[in-house]
């Protein structure tokens, strides 16, 4: 990489036009959905009897068997040929954090010597893509690598290019899960099946409970050509270096700011090409950092959500593309200013409303609203530190516990209105709650709750789990994550905890007490129960770290000890009671989260050794020859005194030079020597925490000698495009 490169390359980001956008004269309600076999089209393209048994299966009420399958794979063939499509794949979310496809031409022999277009129901419903090379936590060895994909029907398949894309779960030959989504799926049912029966109390017709996702994806966009001259933003992507650009978001002037129209471009033409994969995109705003923006659909049933986030995700990266930009995910590409994460908006609904939400029209609406709300911080509060390991990672680390995003404690911000009307409840006895209905408890009104909530707009940007009107913001989330990591935690304590809460209220009641009576007293008790996870105040605080570790909340700061949540015995038991995952799936997840720790930090101080030995150190070297070089002839053409006098500055920048070269010189060599010794520990748990504590602080130590020295070099000289050229799109 050579300056020239540098100055090409920004000199072309800044020259570049936007890419036009078609006028489109169809409306997005006209496009919405076009490559994706909805009802819509099975209605149009199966028969009656086959659709309707299909809807079925798509409500969980039926199993899918062959005979239909083969019917559907029929109907999806002929659609999906309409469209030129050739191939299908099963489309699937290891847990590599990407998504993996594997295509297969409808194609086959017709016994003729030609070839006939074919696509059965067993090649929908099943594959058996080759699992030897996906992460497994030694759940499998390689040779016994059998991994099946399977069918999920609750999400639409779709149709990307020539190919037909099949959403399906991932699992071992002897039925461990290898993937996020089944799960994710058993989390669903289990918080769905626990809420239905609580829901039940108050409305006896309820029939069934969905968990709802809305998240909310923030991301970055450089210029592809800056891009391709960072080896550390392609190799890792973040920057392991570079120095503050003089501005940054110091202004506040680029949240909600108008848009770059390079940048209006990409989004309008991602949008378009996200309704017509059935994304119901809604939201798109410029972000805190410069060169940061987020956007965010309308919210919809989890497990569709997710596949809905994985697939845009993909499709950001290759929009952006289009627009010679590429998309960063990563939760801190640049230092020293925000970085991105994904709000996870999550509720639970049942087929006619909300249970979040506020505003009821009877005592029983809202004390229903009380009970889903308690069930909830319940849930956190007992798996507080196990929704901190389903969080984190070793780029998201960089993010949490930095003043601009969530600390790494999780705690709740409920507002003042709810916070009021929880400790009233709390602090009354008995008699005056049983009392409730009637029109005089008005200090305990619960129906006066509603109005309060309507004004409970308050806002704390430091609250990880935010209650937020009718539904709980979770901010902890990655930017690049699967969202399926937080929400298969979220669900399944929250299922957990309304079990218990069941459980409890069900046995009073066959004591003989009233059904509101006992649910009174228990979520009073609970209200007492979880009290240490409602923290209105300022979570960046450090008062609030010794408070929190009083409150005896998970403090833990390391990600690799944080990862060990998941093996606690009341995270073990919590996935087991609700049939989630099972202790060997757990060990097995553990492992390979701290083996991807480890790998990506690996990698990050490998390309931080390159860059440092190959781009920096000749460049710092060049420039403090020029400047020896520069001292020597005023010697040899001014007197000694003079020459001396006027060659101060550069002796102090010659010796600043060779100080913090000679730093980085020694502190690589010593990352290396790190990575070296950790690379011996057997022990995968200790390799990660050998890496935590020895290469990342090295990490840091050394950027700082090379972003100084980012300061000193000659300009012309520097190799890799700075912070202040790639942050600001024109
Ligand atoms: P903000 O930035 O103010 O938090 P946004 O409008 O950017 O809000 O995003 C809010 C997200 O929350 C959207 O995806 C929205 O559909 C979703 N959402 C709204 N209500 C609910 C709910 N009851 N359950 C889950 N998600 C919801
Ligand atoms: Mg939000």
């Amino acid at each position: 990489m050579s300056s020239t490169l540098r100055f090409q390359v920004v000199g072309e980001a800044f020259k570049r036009k936007p890419v036009e956008i078609p006028n489109r004269v169809e409306r997005p309600s006209e496009y919405f959905g076009r490559y994706v076999f909805n009802r819509q089209k099975m209605q149009h393209y199966l028969p009656q009897d086959v659709y309707e048994r299909m809807a079925e299966v798509m409500e969980g009420q039926r199993q899918l068997d062959l005979a239909t399958a083969d019917q559907v794979a029929e109907g999806m063939k002929r659609w999906a040929m309409s469209l030129g499509v050739t191939h299908c794949t099963h489309w699937f979310q290891p847990l590599t954090e990407g998504t993996a496809e594997k295509h297969d031409g409808f194609v086959v022999h017709d016994g003729r010597g030609g070839m006939i277009e074919e696509f059965t129901g067993k090649e929908l419903v099943q594959q058996e893509p080759d699992a030897s090379s996906f992460p497994s936590g030694g759940i499998r060895s390689t040779f016994e690598a059998r991994g099946y994909s399977a069918w999920d029907p609750a999400s639409p398949v779709f149709v990307i290019g020539d190919t037909l894309m099949i959403p399906t779960v991932f699992i071992s030959y002897t039925g461990e899960a290898l993937d996020y989504k089944a799960p994710l799926k058993k989390a669903l049912k289990a918080v769905g099946e626990a809420a239905l029966r609580v829901a039940r109390y108050f409305y006896p017709d309820v029939s069934k409970v969905v968990s709802n996702l809305g998240w909310e994806q923030e991301y970055f966009l450089v210029d592809e050509g800056m891009y391709a001259a960072r080896p550390d933003l392609l190799m890792t992507g973040r920057t392991l270096m570079g120095h503050d650009s003089a501005r940054n978001q110091q202004m506040d002037d680029h949240y909600f700011g108008s848009i770059p129209r390079r940048v209006a471009a990409f989004m309008k033409d991602l949008e378009m090409q996200a309704l017509e994969l059935g994304i119901p995109c809604k939201t798109r705003h410029n972000e805190v950092a410069p060169n940061q923006f987020e956007l965010a659909p309308i919210y919809e049933e989890t497990n569709l959500a997710i596949d809905h986030n994985m697939l845009m995700m993909s499709l950001m990266r290759r929009v952006a593309r289009k627009h010679g930009f590429r998309c960063l995910l990563h939760e801190k590409p640049f230092a020293g200013i925000n970085g991105s994460g994904k709000h996870n908006n999550w509720s639970l609904a049942t087929d006619t409303g909300i249970l979040l939400h506020g505003p009821g029209r009877t005592p029983e609406d809202n004390l229903r609203f009380v009970v889903f709300i308690v069930e909830t911080l319940m849930g956190v509060y007992r798996h507080n530190g196990l929704l901190k390991g389903s969080i984190i990672s070793a780029t998201n680390a960089h993010r949490l516990g930095a003043n601009e995003a969530p600390p790494a404690i999780i705690s709740s911000f409920l507002g003042k209105q709810l916070t009021d009307l929880l400790t009233a409840l709390e602090e009354s006895d008995d008699d005056q709650l049983f009392n409730l209905k009637g029109k005089k408890s008005m200090r305990l009104d619960i129906p006066q709750v509603p109005e309060l909530l309507l004004d409970n707009t308050d806002r704390n940007r430091t609250s990880p789990f935010a209650f937020t009107g009718n539904r709980f913001e979770f901010r902890a989330v990655g930017s690049s994550a699967n969202c399926a990591a937080a929400m298969i935690v979220l669900n399944s304590a929250v299922a957990e905890a309304l079990t218990d809460f069941a459980e409890r209220v069900e046995a009073l009641i066959a004591g003989g007490m009233p059904r509101m009576k006992a649910i009174l007293k228990v979520v009073r008790d609970d209200i007492k129960t979880c009290k240490p996870i409602h923290f209105e105040g300022n979570g960046y605080s450090d008062e609030w770290k010794r408070e929190a570790e009083r409150r005896g909340l998970d403090v833990e700061q390391s990600a690799p000890r944080m990862f060990l949540q998941y093996l606690a015995p009341a995270s073990v038991e919590m996935f087991r009671r609700t049939g989630v995952l099972t202790e060997a799936e757990l060990v097995a997840r553990t492992d390979i989260k701290l083996e991807t720790y480890v790998k990506k930090v690996q990698i990050e101080g490998r390309v931080l050794n390159d860059l440092c030995l190959n781009h920096i150190i000749p460049v710092a070297t060049r420039y403090q020859s020029q400047l020896i070089d520069n001292v020597h002839k005023l010697r040899d053409i001014l007197p000694a005194a003079e020459a001396d006098s006027l060659s101060t500055n550069n002796i102090r920048l010659i010796r600043l030079i060779g100080e913090h070269t000679s730093f980085i010189a020694a502190h690589v060599e010593v990352l290396t020597e790190a990575r070296r010794v950790a690379n011996r520990i057997e022990d995968t748990t200790r390799r990660a925490l050998a890496y935590y504590e020895t290469v990342v602080p090295l990490l840091e130590e050394i950027r700082y000698h090379v972003d100084k020295l980012e300061l000193i070099v000659d300009d012309e000289l520097w190799p890799l495009p700075k912070y202040r050229e790639m942050l600001f799109i024109r």
